[in-house]
């Protein structure tokens, strides 16, 4: 018995959600704060406790920065944004980062530094509208029609009727036949899910769930045991029941704007598909993300909003050195904080008084006054040296490196001599060093060697400044 084919894959107005690659938060430039894992406050006072999720010190600011989350939750943040003021690594991007993790697991966290939207090819504004859609988060929750069960056999069938992907091969339709509580039941696939399944390599004997609608598949695990059903009171695997086919779950899917944006820009076609890929080429930029898209996008999103199935996310944009921004930027910021979909703004700055780009003027930390306005200023202060110790501990346990006490003395004296950046640089090369004389712990011998090869700023700016001198 084969069913028709109502596992089909019908257009959507937005791109399935499911194939939209999320980018909450990016991996990369967040690896130097893995080990903050929140404000770290007193769940009862609120206020930050000395040491706590990561966090050592600048309690005031963490307080501060905890005050702003409640806001935010209390949406009386609106319009308005915060500028943490400090000297260099006391701690900004980290704080920034952690009110984003108080505000949830998968609200995104954006960290851009204000010089890079000055590129010769995308327009400033270009730049930042991509970076505010990146950081406002989106959480589809779609109860949708499923066939779930185990993969008991998946046969391309072959005919010569539909043109289709793979090289040279031409398929109508798929049959994958799923166990169910009913016994066996055949699927009759359209061909594009197959190229689905193709790609997420699933195999007979995953267990995967077929959405009746879109057709978008999903591997929910192994046969023998179904993840979500481990139960981790209990002390043995509950297997799976197998092969139901269920005809309602909860698919929850976190995605950003700018994921949206970027997955309806892409050219629609299959891969791998040669004709379409060429004529792809052929066609004039429509890769672009136009106003145009972004309305539609819009649109789409605050249908779902309003329908309750998605709900939205506002994350953190972090604009570290701020003073690098212009007054057209500056300008576009003020509006775009307006909007009732904005993320919540975190500029950094270690300037004191200085000019505005594009005007005239000074003022302070180089922003113009309107903006000065509405923002909340929190400062952050120079570190003791017992919180550089901790600070530098914190981070060698979380770059895998274990410390000599002594070679954990001179890391803390290098950092309050030199900066802590600085020392928190070398831990690595520190740690090469040791590995190349066949240790596993860094000593002060390593940290000695690495302060001699590698120079901090003020040093090599001194150098720099001397060579000139000479010529
Ligand atoms: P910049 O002036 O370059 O913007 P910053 O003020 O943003 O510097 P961070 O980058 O947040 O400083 O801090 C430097 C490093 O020290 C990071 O690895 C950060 O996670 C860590 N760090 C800073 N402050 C603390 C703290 N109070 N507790 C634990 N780790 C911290």
């Amino acid at each position: 018995e084969v069913d028709e084919p109502q596992v089909a894959a019908t257009s959507t107005r937005l791109a399935p959600i499911e194939e939209v690659k999320s980018s909450a938060r990016q991996s990369k430039r967040i690896a130097a704060h893995s080990h903050v894992k929140g404000l770290g406050l007193d769940q009862d006072t609120k206020e930050a406790l000395p040491k706590a999720a990561g966090f050592v010190g600048q309690q005031d600011a963490r307080t501060a920065a905890a005050v702003v989350v409640d806001m935010i939750r209390g949406k009386s943040m609106a319009g308005r944004a915060v500028l943490l003021a400090g000297p260099p690594g006391t701690g900004k991007t980290a704080i920034a980062l952690a009110m984003a993790q108080e505000l949830g697991d998968s609200v995104p966290f954006v960290p851009i530094v204000a010089s890079e939207v000055y590129s010769a090819e995308v327009k400033k504004t270009e730049i930042l509208m991509r970076n505010f859609r990146r950081a406002i988060g989106l959480r589809v929750k779609e109860k949708k029609d499923v066939y779930e069960g185990e993969v008991t056999e998946l046969t391309p069938v072959e005919t010569t009727s539909t043109q289709l992907t793979g090289i040279g091969k031409t398929i109508s339709h798929v049959v994958v036949s799923m166990k169910t509580a009913k016994g066996s039941k055949q699927l009759k696939l359209d061909p594009s899910i197959y190229d689905s399944i193709l790609k997420q390599r699933i195999e007979v004997g995953d267990v995967i769930y077929i959405e009746a609608n879109s057709g978008a598949v999903k591997r929910v695990g192994r046969c023998d045991v179904y993840a979500s059903e481990f139960d981790l009171e209990a002390d043995e695997y509950v297997p799976m029941p197998k092969g139901e086919v269920r005809k309602s779950k909860d698919v929850v899917q976190d995605v950003t704007l700018h994921d949206l944006d970027i997955a309806n820009a892409r050219p629609q076609g299959r891969q791998g598909d040669v004709s379409s890929i060429v004529s792809q080429l052929m066609a004039p930029k429509k890769t672009e993300v136009t106003d145009r898209l972004r309305a539609e996008i819009n649109k789409v999103v605050n249908e779902y909003i309003d329908s309750g199935v998605a709900e939205l996310m506002p994350g953190v944009l972090f604009i570290d050195e701020v003073h690098m921004l212009d007054v057209e930027c500056f300008t576009y910021l003020h509006r775009a904080l307006e909007s009732p979909i904005s993320p919540i703004v975190v500029f950094a700055t270690n300037r004191g008084v200085s000019a505005v780009r594009g005007l005239d003027t000074k003022s302070p930390h180089g922003i113009p006054t309107e903006m000065l306005d509405r923002l909340l200023i929190i400062i952050t202060m120079k570190y003791t040296p017992d919180e550089m110790r901790s600070i530098l501990a914190l981070r060698a346990e979380a770059e895998n490196v274990k410390m000599e006490p002594d070679a954990l003395e001179a890391m803390t004296r290098v950092a309050s001599e030199r900066s802590l950046r600085y020392s928190l640089q070398i831990i690595a090369p520190a740690k090469l060093s040791a590995q190349c004389s066949g240790r596993e712990t860094i000593n002060a011998a390593d940290i000695a060697r690495c302060v001699d090869l590698f120079m901090d700023r003020t040093v090599s700016t001194k150098k720099a400044l001397e060579k000139q001198a000479k010529h």
